[in-house]
């Protein structure tokens, strides 16, 4: 190749002289707005690899609602500059480690949130792309058990789910109330509540068709919020997860002493909100619940939506309806 990269006017893929690719395909915005600033892009620079990151070959990726709400500038204090490739959830194959990176290695299996803080400068060159260079610390080897398009549904959301439930105390023995048990967050926060930390009682709200879902997830008390209010029930839990922005209803599901963890909306005492925080330890330690099948993720059935149709996928998770996780696949 040439050393002049403007020396080339073709926008077909560039080998650079490490073998892999220079130019690949990515969605991309350039100014904030609803799904219509999205565009297809042929010609995108592959992301430097920093010492301590590794290069994903992104096989599939998964949305979340901070990806649209990032895109309508609600987080514009705080994001990094655009031009802006979203995703925030990937799993791949690793192509290239940097100089630091002491674990991960070329052809290794991954799967992670790659944005560390999700709301303070998140990376301008995301998971909606051929690839995408992340930090080894936030990536864990993928579960052998599911398949990419799987794993990509769980960083972001199994974190949220393991992160609220630790800050909340939640331990063996206790009772929780999920709000939103059929959503990305909320079908983790049923399975790992129940299954990694010894719940002796998950009760979950959703709408009719979703009930048999909750209870294959192992709800014991499934709720169907079109035809019951969860805060008139006589009943009162230790720990009420609030992923739908009910935190005013929430407080009077709980118990004397217990804690409302709210991830939207307003928070009322004894609620506390917080901000996911990524991190690939996590995910690993959660690996052998994967792998025994106790844990099992959720994709929404309407997917996976290939990467051509990842307008249609932004426009489907914004209605609030998903089931389990929007995921793109194959990239
Ligand atoms: P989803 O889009 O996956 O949630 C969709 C689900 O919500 C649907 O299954 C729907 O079920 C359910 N739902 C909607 N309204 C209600 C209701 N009134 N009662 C019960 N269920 C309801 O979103 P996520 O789970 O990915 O995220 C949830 C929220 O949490 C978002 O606002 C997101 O931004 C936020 N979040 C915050 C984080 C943080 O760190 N603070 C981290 C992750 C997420 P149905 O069709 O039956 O209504």
């Amino acid at each position: 190749a040439s050393s002049d990269p403007s020396a080339s006017s073709s926008t077909d893929t560039l080998v650079a002289s490490s073998g892999e690719p220079s130019k690949m395909k990515a969605w991309v915005y350039d100014e904030y707005g609803d799904v219509s600033v999205l565009r297809a892009e042929d010609g995108v620079l592959v992301p430097q690899v920093e010492e301590d990151q590794v290069l994903v070959k992104v096989v599939a990726a998964a949305l979340n609602p901070v990806d649209f709400k990032r895109m309508q500038g609600k987080f514009k204090a705080t994001d990094s500059p655009l031009p802006t490739i979203p995703g925030y959830d990937v799993a791949g194959i690793v192509v290239k480690v940097g100089s630091q990176v002491k674990i991960l290695k070329e052809g290794d299996e991954v799967y992670g949130d790659i944005n560390e803080k999700t709301l303070e400068s998140p990376k301008q060159s995301g998971s909606l792309a051929e690839f995408t260079a992340v930090e080894e610390k936030l990536l864990a080897l993928k579960p052998q058990k599911i398949d990419f398009a799987q794993a990509a549904g769980l960083p972001l959301a199994i974190e949220t789910a393991y992160e609220g439930l630790e800050k909340a105390g939640f331990s063996a023995g206790k009772t929780i109330l999920v709000l939103g048990g059929a959503g990305g967050v909320g079908s983790l926060v049923i399975q790992v509540a129940k299954q990694v930390l010894g719940a002796s009682r998950v009760a979950a709200t959703a709408s009719t068709g979703k009930l048999e879902l909750l209870k294959s997830l192992g709800v014991d008390l499934a709720i169907d919020y079109t035809k019951e209010n969860f805060e008139d029930l006589p009943e009162k839990f230790d720990v009420v997860f609030d992923t739908v922005g009910q935190g005013d209803k929430a407080v009077k599901a709980v118990k004397e002493g217990g804690c409302v963890v709210v991830l939207t909306g307003a928070v009322t005492p004894p609620g506390f909100r917080f901000v996911v925080t990524s991190d690939g330890a996590s995910l690993t330690k959660l690996n052998p619940f994967i792998e025994e099948g106790k844990i099992k993720p959720v994709v929404d059935p309407k997917g996976p939506f290939p990467f051509s149709q990842v307008v249609e996928a932004f426009t489907y998770l914004e209605t609030g309806r998903a089931t389990g996780k929007v995921v793109i696949y194959p990239i």
